[in-house]
């Protein structure tokens, strides 16, 4: 199995210099022929043994997504650890289709380790990117990136235009989400596209799996 490609179009990221200058970003490239397996796969909504909680009116239209309780509580406490500053990391889950419907479900999350402070936005190292590869190898073979989180403590629930650029470049993928935790007025959000547009998403699914 060591030669076993990831299952993800994230491949590698490379260091950059943004437009901005403003400091260093980061550059994903894509491995075109590891494009997406889709899988067919119930959503949790539709499993027996799932406790699902709708939270805000869900999308009909958009991709719907799921996130599970612990990916909830991890992101939270990494949000707690340092509130002067943004901290962020990627969404890791599993591009699924039912009914002709696709869905994201996000299995875990890994915090990027390493990041540099700069403004009003977090930027991830080469160092990060190196590690959250190194993790997706070791315990995530079978999963993909669904997307990054980040906080912005205190100020609320949006995209900034250093968001919207990471966004557009990075995770143009049109199942791709963004959220955004904001662990001092305890709210949070996804962003998703819709048309080429990446908005707001009115509402999610979360889910705790009985035993
Ligand atoms: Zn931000």
């Amino acid at each position: 199995m060591k030669d076993k490609k990831r299952n993800g179009p994230l491949s590698k990221i490379k260091n950059f210099m943004n437009h901005s200058g403003k400091g260093a970003g980061f550059e994903i490239i894509i491995e075109e022929k590891s494009i997406t397996s889709i899988k067919t796969k119930k959503p949790p909504c539709e499993e027996t043994g799932y406790h699902v909680h709708e939270h805000g009116e869900i999308p009909d239209e958009n991709l719907t997504i799921y996130i599970s309780i612990e990916t909830i509580t991890r992101i939270k406490k990494h949000a707690l650890e340092d509130t002067n500053r943004e901290l962020g990391g990627m969404l890791v889950g599993e591009l699924n289709e039912y009914d002709g419907e696709k869905y994201i479900n996000i299995i875990t999350s890994i915090p990027a380790r390493h990041t540099n402070q700069s403004g009003s936005s977090v930027t991830f190292t080469h160092q990060t990117w190196e590690e959250v590869f190194r993790t997706m190898d070791n315990d995530y073979r079978d999963e993909m990136i669904v997307g990054w989180y980040h906080t912005h403590p205190n100020f609320g629930i949006f995209l900034s235009g250093d968001d919207l650029f990471i966004h557009k470049n990075f995770f143009n993928q049109e199942w791709l989400v963004a959220l955004v935790v904001d662990p001092v007025r305890n709210h949070s959000g996804f962003f998703n596209w819709k048309n080429g547009e990446i908005i707001r998403t009115s509402g999610y699914y979360s889910y705790m799996k009985m035993e």
